[in-house]
């Protein structure tokens, strides 16, 4: 039996972010969701619908600093410490670099990095204050590979990377572990919207296990380290689930 945890999910409201929610309320688990549709969040109100007392709800747009201490300070207030973090909230484009202007860049960057760093660091703040907890984010193996089209995208998941590296060691101290886990292409609304058919094909090529991945076998790395009875060890690592993507070079099969 895992430890009894609260864990925060930014982006919860839709695919990965979602997975994990539920993965965590199978645990027995209690979830915020935080994200910035206020749709989804009512169509995750309605599917869990039968563990009201363990889920909350708030529109938050991680890239907003103001709101995001807001929300994280009342959360805590009414809900109790936050154990978990992840952050799952995040954009995309498939644009060559040739063609990418600086604001659709910054506007990448202004979410899936900064956003990310934003909550992290308060509820880094409040989790020093509550004996510790972790933090979960969510990068890509576009971030460790020059995939093309993702100069932006690939450029803000590096800087995650980097990110879990750096606020794993100066967070060690205070009890608060730090990873991410790197998914390769995975069946989301979000992938749906980026790939085109011939695009599909390409990323099936180049996956060894040949396939895309669910959004629950994210979430089961993510539950993992947000374990801290199993995960207890584990910081600033990067873990790829990627059905060996990143692995692969030149194949025969
Ligand atoms: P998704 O579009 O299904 O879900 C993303 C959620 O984030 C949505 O509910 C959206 O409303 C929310 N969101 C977007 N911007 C936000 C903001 N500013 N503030 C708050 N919420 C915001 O996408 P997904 O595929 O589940 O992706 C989740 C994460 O996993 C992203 O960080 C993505 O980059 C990463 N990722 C996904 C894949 C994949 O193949 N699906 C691969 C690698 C990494």
């Amino acid at each position: 039996m895992s430890e009894q945890q609260t864990i925060l999910v930014t982006g919860g409201a839709s695919g990965i972010g979602l997975a994990i929610v539920e993965a965590a309320l199978n645990e027995g688990w209690r979830a915020i969701i935080a994200d910035r549709d206020p749709q989804s969040l009512d169509r995750c109100r309605d599917s869990f619908r039968q563990a009201p007392d363990r889920v909350r709800y708030e529109t938050l747009d991680v890239a907003d600093e103001e709101a995001v201490a807001r929300t994280i300070a009342r959360c805590a207030e009414e809900f109790g410490p936050i154990t978990g973090l992840v952050n799952s909230a995040g954009i995309g484009s498939d644009i060559p670099a040739m063609d990418t202007s600086a604001a659709l860049f910054r506007k990448i960057l202004e979410v899936n990095l900064i956003g990310s760093f934003i909550v992290s660091r308060e509820v880094a703040r409040h989790m020093q204050a509550h004996g510790g907890g972790s933090i979960v984010n969510m990068a890509s193996v576009s971030g460790i590979r020059g995939n093309s089209g993702r100069v932006a995208y690939g450029s803000s998941k590096a800087g995650v990377i980097n990110m879990t590296q750096v606020m794993a060691v100066e967070l060690a101290a205070a009890g608060i572990r730090v990873n991410a886990v790197a998914p390769g292409p995975i069946e989301t609304p979000l992938v749906r919207e980026m790939h085109t058919a011939e695009s599909r094909a390409e990323w099936l090529r180049a996956v060894p296990l040949n396939r895309y991945g669910q959004p629950a076998e994210i979430a089961g790395a993510a539950i993992f380290l947000l374990d801290g009875s199993k995960a207890s060890y584990v910081t600033g690592q990067t873990i790829s689930v990627d059905g060996g993507f990143t692995t692969a070079g030149l194949r025969h099969n």
